[in-house]
């Protein structure tokens, strides 16, 4: 047996019960707090982390899993792949890392990008043929001082490598891959100075295993793991993958005979029939993703036992885990005061999830007597079922809208706008006073008319500011939303919102995802009120502006008692009442949002078919209610389509918008390539920097967009919503924007 230990979690949430991260690293970047004081905040954070795990009972506790930011880039930071142009800033340690998180004046952040499929987001390391790599493991080592005894936790090398970036000026056919062998050294090194520090265990992680992989990046993984293994000195070794599946990875990694391997067997319980295949495991301790560390609902924990038992007659050791970290739930189910009581006993976050894994441990000694009982079948009152009905006499043509040029020619003759029309995504800048008002609205001192009343003010002026900017097609700006899932969320039933539900997306910044527990109902329109009042000050068409269900799903802790596509379909039929009360309002455009749809793609590209299917099933289900001379906008946030191009043209929008300032309009050729025909908005201005685009800078986009794309299909728009930017921005960009439009359509 090896002393693992029987009970572990892969991570545990950072940011504190409160958000006390949140604040205090803001308070540092504000200059309220020093560094000392930031330091001593985050020690106690960990701390208590670390009693409440001991606590809990569990046997095996990891750290370094603390970041003041995100855990890849604390790796990168481990193995010296800080790039020279944030060392030759001269910055402290702190503030070179938050320079590499943020951006300073001189130097832009590392890039932003999705954490697998989930809503996390972190810092893409650049890595060239030159990185010169170095261990420099100080906050693993100061982590497993104050809390001797944890298994440190950092990146593995394949994974880190797999989710880097080659630097800017690295040679055509580049891969910071190739540079396998020199990190695997590295590791090397930080095992060590692990080792000397007493650490008798190292978690490393290689979730990009759990995604499809050459045979190739297969091999370099034996060979990686097979060289730690060999290492003499060093703390026991546990790879830990998670999100799926590890298929042909799994015998790999089990031939280079690792300590202990972490399977996800939530998401990828077919691992059990491989391991089925291999013969008892002996050697390697098998440590079993058992509880779902991405979801929010208690385990179902007899089947989890059941698997838990399968697999001791696999291996000779094994342990109990969560699927992935805890950073993906909320910390703890105990502060929810407000919810439903039958909706609490359903559900279990991080801290809850614990309790589980620790129950689950002594399955095999104590049988499954010892468990909790299960909460049984959800009450009666979340299923609505006239919802229900209405699924069921789906037919294909409640999909299908009228051919596009039938649609164009209707939606021209009723909206007559210019070649180039100009718009923009939807929200206008989010000011202090519009926060302000809603945090009055919750303290209880503005009641809901006064709320209304400002709201409709703001909205009033963002049509006027509009106008005078001469735009084409406007928008109410989206004051009254929060954030574009939580706001529908509040107003649908089967929906239920937290109070402390926080999760950590990026950085300092934490969401608060809404749950789907029942049947999802439209009690009442949710933003015909908004857009109608926007309507009735100009003659200019206003977009009416909708998240899809998709990214309505996406940003939402969702059911798992039915198909995600039944789920979809309920919030899509919402949708398809809501476009419905909007045409009825005098709206003639619906924008209908879907920034996630790339980014729940399915991992394994087997998966991904099925996905892309209810995905644009239940986006045209939404839309295709309209009659054919309303025009359905989507905006998608991204312009890297890849294999999910098709999908994008299967929506059969009129109009999408498109992320393409970076891109210099490439993706206007892709989308040609892939027989999209309709309108599309390439964003001319990104809005993701605080720079204002010059108006010539525009028009050569714009050239080179119409050289591609017929002028009459062409939109003006910028690349995504103005929610994070100021005023005096906004108001300049936009006017370059329009400018450029009229110069690009004089000549055209
Ligand atoms: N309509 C939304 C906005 O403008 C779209 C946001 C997004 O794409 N993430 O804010
Ligand atoms: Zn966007």
């Amino acid at each position: 047996m090896s002393n693992f230990g029987r009970s572990t979690v892969l991570g545990y949430p950072r940011i504190g019960p409160h958000r006390e991260l949140k604040k205090a690293v803001e308070g540092y970047w504000a200059g309220r707090i020093t560094e000392a004081d930031l330091h001593a905040l985050a020690a106690e954070l960990r701390a208590d982390v670390w009693r409440t795990l001991r606590e809990a009972g569990l046997e095996a506790i990891p750290s370094n899993t603390f970041s003041y930011y995100d855990h890849v880039l604390d790796t990168a930071v481990a193995v010296g792949a800080v790039p020279e142009r944030f060392r030759r800033l001269g910055l402290s340690d702190l503030d070179t890392y938050f320079a590499m998180a943020r951006g300073v004046d001189a130097e832009p952040a590392l890039e932003l990008t999705k954490w697998f499929a989930t809503n996390y987001h972190y810092l893409v390391p650049e890595i060239g043929p030159d990185t010169v790599f170095a261990a420099d493991p100080a906050k693993a080592l100061a982590e497993l001082a104050e809390a001797p005894g944890t298994r440190p936790v950092l990146i593995g090398p394949a994974t880190f490598l797999l989710l880097a970036k080659a630097a800017d000026g690295a040679p055509e056919g580049f891969r910071p891959f190739d540079r396998l062998d020199d990190l695997v050294e590295v590791h090397a090194q930080i095992l060590g100075a692990l080792a000397d520090a007493g650490a008798e265990w190292v978690q490393l992680d290689e979730p990009a295993y759990d995604a499809d992989r050459t045979p190739a990046e297969i091999d370099a993984l034996r060979a990686a793991y097979a060289r730690l293994v060999a290492l003499e000195h060093r703390p026991k070794i546990f790879v830990a993958t998670y999100f799926g599946a590890l298929d042909d990875a799994l015998p790999a990694l089990l031939e280079t005979r690792v300590d202990a391997l972490g399977l996800d067997l939530v998401n990828g319980a077919r691992d059990l029939d491989r391991l089925a295949g291999t013969g008892t495991v002996s050697g390697t301790t098998i440590v079993a993703g058992l509880v779902d560390g991405h979801n929010v609902w208690r385990a179902d924990l007899g089947a989890a036992a059941a698997r838990y038992a399968t697999l001791s007659g696999l291996a000779e050791d094994v342990a109990v885990s969560t699927s992935c970290s805890l950073l993906h739930v909320p910390v703890d189910l105990a502060a929810e005061t407000d919810l439903d009581p039958a909706l609490v006993e359903r559900l279990a976050f991080a801290r809850q999830k614990v309790d589980e894994i620790v129950a689950l441990s002594k399955v095999l000694d104590d049988g499954v007597g010892g468990l909790p009982a299960s909460p049984g079948e959800a009450p009666e009152a979340w299923r609505d079922q006239t919802v229900r009905a209405r699924l069921d006499a789906l037919r294909p043509e409640h999909s299908r809208r009228g051919a596009y040029a039938d649609r164009a020619a209707a939606q021209q003759q009723r909206l007559n706008l210019p070649p180039l029309a100009t718009t923009t995504i939807g929200s206008f800048p989010q000011t202090d006073a519009l926060r302000h008002a809603r945090a009055e609205v919750r303290a209880g001192r503005l009641d809901a008319a006064g709320y209304e009343e400002r709201m409709r003010a703001e909205i009033a002026d963002v049509v006027a500011r509009q106008e005078r900017l001469g735009l084409d097609v406007l928008v109410h700006g989206e004051p009254e939303r929060n954030d574009m899932v939580q706001y529908f969320g509040e107003q649908l039933g089967g929906f239920a919102a937290t109070v402390g539900g926080w999760v950590q997306s990026y950085g300092s910044r934490c969401v608060r995802p809404p749950i789907i527990h029942g049947d999802v109902t439209r009690r009442a329109p949710m933003t015909v009120a908004w857009s109608a009042y926007a309507q009735s000050l100009t003659s200019k068409p206003v977009k009416g502006m909708l998240t899809g269900p998709v990214t309505i799903l996406a940003w939402s802790f969702v059911r798992i008692d039915q198909p995600l596509a039944d789920t979809a379909n309920q919030v899509a039929l919402a949708l398809r009442d809501e476009c419905h009360d909007l045409e009825a309002a005098g709206i003639r455009i619906i924008q209908v949002d879907e920034p996630a749809l790339r980014e729940t793609l399915p991992l394994r590209r087997a998966d991904q078919k099925a996905y892309l299917d209810w995905s644009v099933g239940s986006f045209r289900l939404a839309t295709s209610g309209v009659a054919d001379s309303t025009q359905i906008h989507t905006h998608l946030c991204y312009s890297e389509f890849g294999e999910v191009l098709p999908a994008i043209d299967a929506l059969d929008a009129d109009v999408t918008s498109i992320e393409a300032s970076r891109s210099k309009m490439e993706i206007l050729d892709d989308l040609a390539a892939a027989g999209y025909s309709r309108g599309v908005g390439p964003g001319v201005w990104d809005i993701h920097s605080p720079r204002v685009p010059a108006r010539d800078e525009v028009t050569d986009a714009l050239r080179r967009a119409v050289a591609v794309v017929p002028a009459q299909r062409l939109w003006v728009n910028p690349d995504c919503g103005l929610k994070t930017r100021g005023y005096a921005e906004v108001e300049a960009s936009l006017a370059h924007l329009v400018a450029a439009a009229a110069e690009v359509r004089r000549d055209s």
